[in-house]
């Protein structure tokens, strides 16, 4: 049992889910009725056939587990199913005066979660239905003595398994659709959310990006309320950095220097971006310019002060802008503005923030 649920659990499509549901619940239904036929000591045609059937099942088994060819058996499967197993249970199981009708239906309904490519399932459906007719409408009216028929008792008995089987099966596979389709668009839309948040992020540092950041900023209804202020920070002689302790420590120290900005700039409707290789923005609530400054003085300082193991007499020094938002018309002018005094913050010996 466990070995089964393995089986089509481990199966990711649901038409190959459903291939060894019909595998496996057709290989015990052909065995079982194999076994009936001699118990019950039908004729030799009723036993050798059903045999057949679960020795068709066998070769299917050994095809599937033997040489993995599953993803090529779905069609003939359904085929041995429509065109074998079918009509020989409708002629030794009674034809019309049993529960086989069902059946018929049953598997029919089948086709629909066993074939993916939807053109070959609606002409292997439409085949099946018309053979299926053509073998109801032979055996009952044209060779009604094809048929082995069965005793009212068995008739009535066997209309009422029939029944529980297919609507027991119907459920079973109806159900396993739904859940398949409702894991696959919840993982689905896990996925969106995971991709969504990581398409707003820098994958180096983890800060939001350029573009995130331009969209928060024109979305910040509160922006020019006064008491936003945009600071634009990059760091002094990175190009030398990465020349003499190599790009990999480069990186580092830019993992660093963002983390200790972005743990400055978490407040309520606060972030900070990485605006470029080594520039940073960050958005800072605050009270007026002087509180904004002072910030903007911790985090230089913060910078400065890091200490980076490998080379602990290294100190790492950013020069920056700082604007208030409400100064200009829009982001741009504004983040202008703070690369401008970015610059005089260069020109003026670096390792300072400059403010307007
Ligand atoms: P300044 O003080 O005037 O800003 O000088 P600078 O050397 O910092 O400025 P410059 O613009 O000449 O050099 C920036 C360097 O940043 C050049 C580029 O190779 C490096 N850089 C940009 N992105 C990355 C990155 O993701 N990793 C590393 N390791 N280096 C980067
Ligand atoms: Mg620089
Ligand atoms: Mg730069």
């Amino acid at each position: 049992m466990q070995w089964i649920k393995q089986q089509i659990a481990s199966r990711k499509t649901l038409d190959s889910k459903m291939y060894m549901i019909v595998l496996i619940v057709g290989t015990i239904s052909t065995f079982a009725s194999f076994i009936i036929t001699c118990i019950e000591k039908l004729d030799f045609g009723a036993i050798l056939s059903t045999f057949l059937c679960f020795a068709v099942m066998g070769v299917f088994w050994f095809m599937t587990v033997a040489k993995d060819m599953e993803q090529h058996l779905h069609t003939p499967l359904m085929v041995v199913l429509m065109f074998g197993l079918l009509p020989l249970a409708w002629i030794f199981c009674g034809g019309i005066h049993s529960g086989m009708i069902v059946y018929f239906i049953g598997c029919l309904f089948l086709i629909v979660p066993s074939i993916s490519e939807s053109r070959k399932r609606v002409a292997l459906f439409l085949i099946s239905l018309i053979w299926l007719l053509g073998i109801v409408f032979l055996t009952t009216l044209v060779f009604p003595g094809m048929v082995t028929p069965l005793s009212d008792k068995e008739w009535y008995l066997d209309v009422l398994m029939a029944m529980v089987v297919i609507a027991a099966g119907i459920f079973s596979i109806t159900t396993l659709m739904v859940e398949a389709y409702e894991t696959e668009r919840k993982s689905k839309e896990a996925l969106l959310e995971e991709m969504e948040a990581l398409a707003k992020r820098d994958g180096l540092t983890g800060l939001f990006n350029r573009r995130e950041l331009f969209e928060r900023l024109e979305k910040d209804e509160n922006l020019h309320d006064g008491h936003h202020f945009l600071i634009m920070a990059d760091i002094d002689f990175f190009k030398k950095i990465n020349d003499t302790y190599g790009h990999l420590f480069g990186d580092k120290a830019l993992k660093t220097v963002a983390q200790t900005l972005g743990a400055n700039v978490s407040g309520e409707d606060e972030f900070a971006a990485r605006y470029g290789g080594e520039e940073f923005v960050g958005l800072l609530v605050c009270e007026n310019i002087v509180d904004a400054e002072r910030r903007a003085e911790t985090i230089r300082q913060q910078v400065y002060e890091l200490v980076y193991e490998e080379y602990p007499e290294l100190h790492i020094s950013i020069s920056g802008g700082l604007v208030c938002a409400a100064h200009f018309e829009n982001v741009t002018e504004a983040l202008f503005k703070a690369d401008e005094l970015l610059y005089s913050a260069k020109q003026g010996g670096r390792n300072q923030i400059w403010a307007e």
